[in-house]
């Protein structure tokens, strides 16, 4: 799928695939350094993060295993709920574990502040946050994320994973989604 498949639907495109590739490879890379001689467990959290979680561990050097958790945060409008819900648990025991949550976009922070106090309350060793994108205007809560794709403006994006309503997850760039789309 590409811009011209979605046409008025899309105002300006923030990210190209090449710029969320090269930084990917950084991210990729602190992360080997970071976890180098540590068991990580790699928790993609559904369905947002499945083109993160899918480009970043091809580029990992380090042995990880994976494993997805599925919450509700959003319904099918644009703004957050701040009511979060487990649809899908983990399948591991994570007691002991170095977990690294994978995450498209931190946008209020109460999905994942949530999330972390959810992780650590299960005994995990280490719970730290990798997320591709971050909207530092819109934070509700401070929640502290160890690799940070991109900082971008509080408008609602699509593309890479991020839908609207469902739709645009398929987008290999990140763009920002006109108003008309949803007004
Ligand atoms: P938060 O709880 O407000 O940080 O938002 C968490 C979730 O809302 C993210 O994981 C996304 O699934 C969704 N979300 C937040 N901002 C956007 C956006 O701009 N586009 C699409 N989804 C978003």
């Amino acid at each position: 799928m590409d811009a011209a498949d979605v046409g008025r639907d899309l105002e300006e495109v923030l990210l190209e695939a090449e710029d969320l590739d090269r930084r990917l490879g950084e991210m990729a890379a602190e992360i080997d350094a970071d976890y180098a001689d540590r068991d990580l467990l790699l928790v993609g959290v559904l369905k947002g993060a499945v083109m993160v979680m899918a480009d970043l561990t091809r580029k990992l050097h380090t042995k990880v295993t994976m494993d997805w958790m599925a919450v509700s945060s959003y319904g099918s409008g644009t703004k957050s709920s701040g009511v979060v819900r487990i649809l899908k648990d983990l399948d591991a025991d994570i007691h002991g574990r170095h977990v690294l949550v994978v995450e498209d976009i931190v946008d209020s922070g109460l999905t994942l502040s949530w999330l972390l106090a959810n992780l650590r309350s299960r005994g995990a060793a280490s719970v730290e946050i990798a997320a591709m994108l971050r909207k530092p205007a819109a934070a509700k809560v401070d929640v502290d994320v160890r690799y940070v794709g991109f900082d971008i403006p509080n408008d609602f994006v699509v593309g890479y994973g991020l839908d609207f309503d469902e739709l645009y997850r398929n987008l290999p760039f990140v763009a920002k989604l006109a108003s008309r789309a949803y007004e």
